[in-house]
């Protein structure tokens, strides 16, 4: 399952990022260039904007599109979750949060001069995004990150 998420509800691309997903942020005003890319590659599109709903496309059932009923992210992702039936727990670690690229392994050698020498110490297993080289680990805040997706889970 791939997603593109409308400016309008920009946080979402981070969350579904998080879980795994690839999750297009759309920060055009272009709706039509939004739906053409979402057919093309078989996203699934989530907006707050009824005109998208309301199209053909998505009402012939050519496109899924979810509209997005709350203004909080957390109640957002919930109704994504809930309606898709997601694995909160898909994929963790495995997209970058920053550029939707999956990201790849790293060995603790490879990684030593570019983490802090705590997080060395400390975390064996390293992630490496190829576009923007972030190095991602399974941190404090990523262990924070994931126990907020179980409740989006729970609901
Ligand atoms: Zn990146």
């Amino acid at each position: 399952m791939k997603f593109i998420v409308d400016n309008n509800v920009g946080k979402l691309a981070k969350w579904l990022r998080i879980m795994g997903y690839d999750a297009l942020f759309f920060n055009g005003s272009d709706d039509s260039r939004m739906i053409a890319t979402a057919l093309a590659e078989g996203r699934v599109i989530l907006t707050r904007d009824t005109q998208i709903v309301k199209r053909r496309v998505v009402t012939s059932g050519r496109l899924k599109a979810i509209l997005i009923t709350s203004d909080e992210p957390e109640l957002q992702m919930h109704q994504v979750v809930d309606s898709l039936n997601m694995d909160c727990q898909f994929r963790p670690f495995t997209i970058c949060l920053e550029c939707n690229q999956p990201l790849e392994e790293r060995s603790k050698q490879q990684v030593k001069d570019l983490v802090p020498p705590y997080v060395f110490q400390t975390q064996s297993q390293y992630m490496e995004c190829p576009a923007c080289h972030r190095i991602y680990w399974r941190g404090t805040h990523w262990q924070a990150m994931t126990e907020r997706l179980k409740k989006f889970m729970k609901g």
